[in-house]
């Protein structure tokens, strides 16, 4: 097994609020795959590496390469492999370790070992996505049509998260369903949703700006959190939904999550709470609520790449802004401002 080398530029966090545009020398061998990325979106967890030096337990103890969303081109692969020099592939950051008990049973989101791109959980941390080039193994890499820009295949990832949360609820043919948050994942479940075969989604989002995306990915109706009649009608008869998405982790939306689902209805969390949440157990128990939490994804990845692919998801209601790589700190201060960006991409292209 021959050792590889290639340098290049990636985008490494040194620390709170300190990223930088560093050369990197990246090894590979013979067995692996160099991708080329052209695209990448930037997430929550990159921007809690800038902002904040950590996301959640996750603490930034070394220089890392940010980003797990993107996608890009094969620039090297292995012999008698099924990849070609020059495909567009998308790439799945997850590299569970295949081993564990979870793995074995195919549950790899829950892989205690799970060494997920752009994560400093582990030290040494794992290098994300926001390279020049990255080194992954051919499992990773998903071939996609050519005609089909990277800036949509960046979506591969969030939109596999929300394909899991539409699987962890169930069957969706003729479901009502509501959407709490229209950002990046909520506006992907929205299109999920519909593709599952929901037959009314309605969105809710605080911003008008949420609301108006939320319809563009396909929403049947847009409201606000804030607009009391509309819940309280929502709430009236044991509650109006079958299942509901919460996908912004406000405790507020979380509490209301119980109120507006139907009795034997499904609650999904997706979103990352960060605050306690009064939660209203005695509803929740008495009209039998089934909530389930949805994390990361599995499989999901594959049918992510051929939803966006086919066109059975569309992401570009989303894309907010675009930046080269060079400015990523420019990208990652928009990314913040949640007032004004969904999904801000970075991009590698000469
Ligand atoms: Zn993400
Ligand atoms: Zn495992």
């Amino acid at each position: 097994m021959s050792s590889n080398q290639l340098s290049c530029k990636a985008c490494f966090a040194h620390a709170k609020k300190d990223i930088r545009i560093d050369e990197r020398v990246l090894e590979y061998t013979d067995e692996q795959v160099v991708v080329k990325v052209e695209a990448g979106g930037i997430c929550g967890s990159d921007i809690h590496y800038y902002q904040e030096g950590h996301a959640g337990l996750s603490v930034l103890k070394h220089p890392m390469v940010i980003g797990h969303e993107f996608a890009g081109k094969i620039h090297k692969a292995p012999k008698n492999s099924n990849l070609k020099v020059g495909q567009k592939v998308a790439v799945n950051p997850s590299q569970p370790c295949n081993q564990c008990e979870f793995c074995l049973e195919g549950k790899q989101n829950q892989c205690p070992n799970m060494r997920f791109m752009g994560s400093a959980q582990f030290n040494p941390h794992v290098h994300g996505g926001f390279s020049e080039y990255v080194v992954v193994s051919e499992q990773q890499c998903f071939p996609y049509d050519e005609s089909i820009p990277a800036q949509v295949m960046a979506f591969s990832e969030p939109t596999a998260v929300a394909i899991h949360a539409i699987n962890i609820a169930g069957n969706l043919v003729g479901k009502k369903v509501l959407v709490m948050g229209a950002g990046p994942i909520g506006g992907l479940i929205i299109a999920a949703a519909k593709a599952a075969g929901a037959v009314e989604v309605v969105a809710s989002d605080i911003s008008e700006r949420g609301q108006k995306i939320a319809l563009q990915m396909g929403a049947d109706r847009a409201v606000s959190p804030t607009d009391k009649a509309i819940f309280e009608e929502f709430s009236k008869n044991k509650g109006y939904f079958d299942v509901t998405f919460e996908a912004c982790g406000a405790s507020s939306a979380i509490a209301s999550t119980v109120l507006v689902t139907r009795a034997n209805g499904s609650v999904v969390q997706v979103g990352m709470g960060a605050s306690p949440v009064e939660y209203p157990v005695a509803q929740m128990l008495a009209k039998e609520i089934n909530w389930k939490g949805s994390f990361r994804f599995i499989n999901e990845f594959s049918t992510a790449v051929k939803w966006l692919e086919k066109g059975i998801i569309n992401p570009r209601p989303l894309i907010s802004n675009e930046f080269p790589y060079q400015n990523v700190e420019q990208a990652l201060i928009t990314a913040t401002d949640k007032n004004i960006s969904s999904k801000v991409l970075v991009t590698f292209f000469e």
